[in-house]
């Protein structure tokens, strides 16, 4: 189709550069896995030689105390043979002899006998340490047989992405003008030439020009250049990082005016960049998990079809155990989630308030462990804290679904700092921060089921699933506050919730 107009082909070739940017992404996490697969199994070779060191330890200090002890024996018996020949000498000379030989063995039993007292508390010590270390070992192998087994999912789920984008990426090409593809993948083979390229190819060959700023090496293009780009007559270069620019066209019923104000992802160009910010900001921050709980009565529901609003779960009329009575956050239709960590204060309150109202124990409830992806996949709304709080309320949707309002989780919430909280750095600031997602969350996204004990999980697999779901775990953590809780207690804040000191 060389006789498409260039703007089209421009736009097409910058479609074709962020399917190759994700493929990109999905072939770095492929090479990512085998090495943090490997870092595990040698997380459990360190505890194991730890153990093995003090293994041997022990046994030498054990050894020490047996020949000890067998000096003990041995002195015993000479004492009583000189004590026999103390019984027959007939000088004095040679009684105080064996007297003094007595003196010595006493001198160094009482010597002996001190090292002993060390080395049985030695040994004690060593024994309790060990114990401990047992306990460590197998807490890290349980773990990292539950995290190696989440990881060649990945791997295999990657697998299968990529030789879906790899297909389409193939139906696309022909698409694009062969001279301009050919300039394309002649640039992107020259950046993975040398390793420093590698960074720049990410970043892509087609720079898309925003607001006269190239969005490549964030200069403000000249406005000559601009317009000739706009033209769309022959392709232009940006001056500074010498990207081929692509100035999106503007629609012609958009006045400057709203153009200023509207900040929802319009054209297709601006949402893949926002999803390419958010995969960004997940990457950076290391965020690979969110949370979602529920009553363990959904689950079959939500594994047979999907993870759905409540909107549209009551207008089926589907029976379903809903988690807020009060949906106080006007947002019925959106799914919430919290990144990491679950909600722990909303968790805890509603399973308390479900012990009294129906006694509902807390086997009752799961948590979904779902992936990461859906921040950029799918349509969310970002929240610093609880989606209800008035404070949050009044930020409009448009600017919550931003990427800065991803990085604004993360943020300082008043004077409490991410930094100085014991968290790790995937865990938002405020415990209550939440994701509102507005489509349906489709099963492939869930990671792992945490059900609250092996029980729960053994009873409601089989009868009610019919099989093992593969990712199905107990780990107890996700049922518990988080480890910066006490910063988070209540008292410390006002009843709007802004901290007292
Ligand atoms: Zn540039």
């Amino acid at each position: 189709m060389a006789n498409e107009p260039l703007q089209e082909q421009l736009s097409l070739l910058y479609q074709l550069q962020e399917r190759d940017q994700e493929l990109l992404s999905v072939q770095q996490k492929l090479q990512e896995i085998p090495s943090s697969i490997e870092q595990l199994e040698a997380d459990v070779v360190r505890y194991e030689d730890d153990m093995a060191a003090k293994s041997a330890e022990l046994a030498e200090t054990e050894k020490e105390q047996r020949s000890k002890d067998a000096e003990l024996e041995m002195n015993a018996v000479h004492r009583e043979k000189y004590r026999d020949e103390q019984r027959v000498v007939t000088s004095n000379e040679a009684y105080t002899a064996l007297e003094r030989q007595i003196e010595y063995l006493d001198e160094v039993d009482g010597e002996a006998e001190d090292t002993i007292l060390i080395l049985m508390e030695k040994s004690d010590q060593l024994k309790e340490e060990l114990a401990a270390l047992e306990v460590a070992v197998n807490r890290e192998k349980q773990k990292t047989a539950s995290e190696t087994a989440k990881l060649k999912q990945e791997l295999k789920d990657l697998e299968v992405e990529k030789d879906e984008k790899l297909k389409q990426r193939k139906a696309f090409l022909p698409k694009i003008d062969k001279r301009l593809r050919d300039e394309y993948h002649r640039w992107m083979k020259a950046q993975f030439a040398n390793r420093s390229g590698a960074a720049r190819a990410k970043t892509g060959f087609v720079a898309l020009s925003k607001n006269g700023i190239c969005t490549s090496c964030r200069i403000t293009i000249q406005q000559q250049t601009l317009k000739e780009a706009q033209k769309y007559e022959k392709q232009v270069y940006c001056s500074s990082c010498k990207r081929l620019l692509y100035v999106e066209p503007a629609t012609p019923a958009e006045s400057r005016s709203t153009k200023l104000s509207v900040s929802t992802p319009n054209t297709v160009a601006d949402r893949n960049n926002r999803n390419f910010q958010i995969e960004q900001i997940c990457q950076e921050r290391r965020i690979t998990e969110l949370c979602h709980f529920t009553r363990i009565e959904n689950l079959q529901s939500i594994l047979q079809e999907k993870l759905l609003g409540r909107s549209l779960l009551e207008g089926r009329g589907q029976q379903f155990f809903f988690n807020d009575s009060n949906r106080f956050d006007g947002h019925k239709e959106a799914i919430c989630l919290s990144i990491s960590f679950p909600n722990y204060q909303m968790f805890y309150s509603i399973r308390e308030l479900e012990k009294g109202n129906q006694e509902i124990g807390d086997s009752q409830w799961i948590v979904l462990l779902l992936d990461a992806k859906v921040l950029w996949k799918l349509d969310c709304a970002f929240c610093q804290r609880n989606a209800a709080h008035s404070s949050v309320r009044s930020i409009s949707l448009e600017d919550r679904r931003k990427p800065e309002a991803l990085k604004g989780m993360f943020g300082d919430f008043y004077n409490i700092r991410h930094q100085d909280l014991s968290i790790p750095q995937d865990y938002p600031t405020h415990p209550q921060a939440e994701v509102l997602v507005f489509d349906p969350i489709p099963v492939q996204y869930i990671k792992a089921i945490h059900f609250w004990d092996a029980d729960s999980q053994e009873r409601w697999l089989p009868s009610n699933i019919g099989t093992d779901y593969e990712t199905s775990c107990t780990d107890r953590r996700y049922f518990y506050p988080r480890q910066d809780y006490e910063v988070w207690s209540p008292d410390k804040f006002n009843s709007d919730g802004v901290p007292l000191s």
